[in-house]
């Protein structure tokens, strides 16, 4: 019997490949199934005969195939497959479907199908459809996909819309059994339907107000449950105590007088917050909230003095090993001179192991004031005598757990500070980060050049080509960054590595090429001798360690640019351009959409990496933002752009009910929404 916790594994309809690509999208069980409601509708309306179609109006068309057959475009040697449809009043239709060429092995003449998509007068005379959505239409009553109101899902390879949707009308029955962590008198306040209810109108809506309901419904289970667990949180964090960390106006002189430039205001402001919060006996708990190269690391280290001052250790953790050893070095370089007795020491796994020895005892006998590392730090054999400050540099690199691990070293509550990677906008920081204290640093340092931004087109290739090898006859360096691929991490090495021998063969013969791919085991190794100015262009896999500091760097060439989002693009940029020379940064993309000329040519005009981080969560959510390849968030990012009331209502829903049930005893079902929106955005 199929119930909502078996497995989709389990269903005869799923097949082993099928069910990877469901994984990914996080769906395990019947129950995530159900509970994945598509993001949006297609309406195409009912069918038309095609002498009543309207230009450009999305349309379906139900007709008899006359003609189908596949070949290659002369221009670009696209793969085309053509057709014509006949429907059943005279009228004729032509289909035309670029590099899907499987197509034509699927359908054939006389076949009865539906299309829809948007029509277009060719010539002013014959209808032409390109790109339709296409079903079979084999019993009576016409298309059950294709045409009318249409779920779109998230996808992920090897898995299609079209299955999705089937999965989950099969399923449908099993609804019922849902229980609703929205108690019911919340629902009531809210005007919200029932979760049976949404569940059926969200995957198989009868209207589109009724689907617009059942999404808005889910999507305020899903605000509500990371309020829930944000007050929670909160809630939790503000009845402990820590030991204050008193302001002293000399050290933070000192420490201006050894850091080595003068603080940019946003700085002082930042240093400001944090010097305030620490003083208190309950732990900080506050993010810096920066663009790439806007100096959050002087904050941190500020924190660091003053909490060394207080006679308590610090932990700063890092999410590799060559980031970790670059803090070492402007650790060092900010505190050494005006604070000859703060020790800083680095833990990381690959250290000797009588230096690792050295460490882990001058940390446990409290002699070390500053420990930077890796995960490493968390280990259990990593004791630490006063831990005061807890620092995370790239919090979004690090899982909930870990964070609350180095936040459990010492015996009480550390301070806590963390970092990001690339700025985040103020209304994700409500949604993600309500229970944390935000500074944010939104200015750069002075003296930065911008770097030159360059769209290119696939005929400049060569252009871009030159420009590397100029800069590198200057004695410079350039970073190649290879095309985002979502589905496997495997094939991004595999097209890393084609990449990588074509550029060396082809290419660049004679200059001194290195690969840095996430299925290689010395990625560190590989960084730390291109920083070493070892080799001269670094062809990297998007997933890998960018986050390095090469100021010989000044070429970052980016592949497929256009499958990237705009904070992932600025955030590549902000590696180059951290030296003396004048920079560049090159997006390369083959056949770009409308739209993504449009991301990318506004990637080129704007620097200012916030403004970005808006644009990009207005054109396609937050899953950028917040570590890739997640899709959950960005739908609740966009709803909440879409309802911005929704968000408060949710706040308010979630105040009142952890305030009558602080510990969830009364409502196991919202608790259980809790952890999976946790799950599915893996956030603090
Ligand atoms: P991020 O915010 O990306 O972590 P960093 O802390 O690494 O930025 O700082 C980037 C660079 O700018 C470093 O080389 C740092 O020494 C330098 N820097 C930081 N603050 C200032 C400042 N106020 N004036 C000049 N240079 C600064
Ligand atoms: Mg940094």
């Amino acid at each position: 019997m199929t119930s909502l916790d078996s497995p989709l594994a389990e269903l005869s309809k799923v097949k082993p490949a099928e069910q990877k690509a469901l994984g990914k999208l996080g769906l395990r069980t019947v129950r995530d199934l159900l509970l994945n409601l598509p993001y949006s509708l297609e309406t195409f309306g009912d069918p038309l005969r095609v002498r009543d179609l309207q230009p450009d109006v999305k349309s379906t068309v139900v007709g008899t195939l006359t003609s189908i057959g596949a070949r290659k475009s002369k221009y670009k040697r696209l793969a085309l497959t053509e057709a014509t449809l006949d429907d059943d009043a005279g009228g004729r239709l032509k289909i035309v479907w670029f590099r899907m060429p499987w197509i034509a092995k699927q359908l054939q003449e006389g076949d009865r199908i539906a299309v829809a998509g948007e029509a277009k007068l060719s010539y002013g005379r014959s209808w032409e459809m390109r790109n339709p959505l296409h079903e079979r239409v084999t019993g009576p009553g016409g298309p059950r996909r294709v045409g009318g109101l249409m779920p779109k899902y998230h996808l992920s390879d090897g898995v299609s819309n079209k299955k999705l949707a089937e999965l989950a009308e099969s399923l449908l029955h099993l609804a019922g059994e849902l229980e609703d962590p929205l108690p019911a008198e919340t629902r009531l306040r809210n005007g919200l339907p029932g979760i049976t209810e949404a569940v059926r109108e969200g995957h198989r809506p009868t209207s589109e107000e009724q689907w617009e309901r059942a999404r808005n419904r889910m999507v305020f289970t899903d605000l509500l449950a990371i309020q829930v667990y944000l007050l929670r949180n909160r809630r939790k964090l503000e009845s402990e105590e820590a030991t204050p960390v008193p302001y002293v106006q000399a050290v933070i002189d000192r420490f201006k007088e050894g850091v080595g430039f003068e603080l940019t205001n946003a700085q002082r402001r930042a240093t400001w917050e944090v010097f305030q919060d620490i003083a208190k006996p309950v732990p900080m708990n506050r993010l810096l909230n920066g663009d790439v190269g806007s100096g959050k690391t002087a904050v941190a280290a500020a924190a660091v003095a003053m909490t060394h001052a207080a006679g308590l250790q610090s932990m700063v953790m890092a999410p590799t090993e060559i980031l970790a050893r670059q803090h070492l070095g402007k650790f060092r370089a900010y505190l050494e001179d005006s604070f000859p007795d703060l020790r800083v020491d680095l833990l990381v796994s690959g250290l000797p192991a009588a230096e690792r020895r050295r460490v882990t005892m001058s940390v446990a006998s409290g002699q070390t004031a500053l420990l930077v590392g890796t995960h490493a730090l968390i280990e259990e054999t990593v004791s630490i005598l006063n831990l005061g400050l807890a620092v995370v540099d790239e919090q979004h690199r690090f899982g909930t757990r870990q964070r609350e691990l180095l936040r459990a070293k010492g015996s009480g509550r550390p301070h806590f500070l963390a970092m990001t990677a690339t700025p985040i906008p103020r209304t994700l920081i409500l949604t993600m980060y309500g229970e944390m204290q935000v500074s944010e640093i939104r200015e750069l340092p002075p003296g930065r050049t911008p770097v030159t931004t360059t769209v290119v087109w696939p005929d400049e290739r060569e252009a871009a080509y030159r420009l590397v090898r100029a800069e590198v006859a200057a004695g410079r360096q350039a970073f190649v960054i290879c095309p985002l691929i979502e589905e496997s991490e495997k094939l991004e090495a595999k097209a890393a590595t084609i990449e990588f021998e074509r550029l060396r063969k082809d290419v660049f013969p004679d200059l001194r090429l290195a690969l840095v791919h996430g299925k290689l085991k010395d990625k560190d190794q590989v960084m730390r001798s291109f920083a070493a100015g070892e080799s001269d262009v670094l062809v990297a896999t998007p997933v890998v360690e960018v986050g390095v500091d090469v100021p010989n760097a000044t070429v970052m060439l980016i592949e497929g640019a256009d499958r990237f989002g705009l904070a992932q693009l600025h955030q590549f940029r902000g590696r180059v351009g951290r030296g003396a020379h004048r920079s560049h940064c090159l997006l390369l993309a083959d056949e770009p959409s409308e739209a993504a000329r449009y991301r990318l040519n506004l990637v080129a005009r704007e620097h200012d990496g916030f403004r970005l981080a808006e644009e990009d969560l207005q054109l396609r959510g937050a899953g950028e933002l917040i570590g890739t390849r997640q899709h959950g968030i960005s739908d609740l990012a966009m709803e909440q752009l879409r309802h911005p009331t929704l968000l408060n209502e949710a706040r308010d829903e979630a105040a009142q009910l952890v305030e009558a049930d602080p510990d969830l005893e009364r409502s196991p079902a919202l608790a259980a929404a809790v952890e999976r929106v946790l799950d599915k955005i893996s956030l603090s």
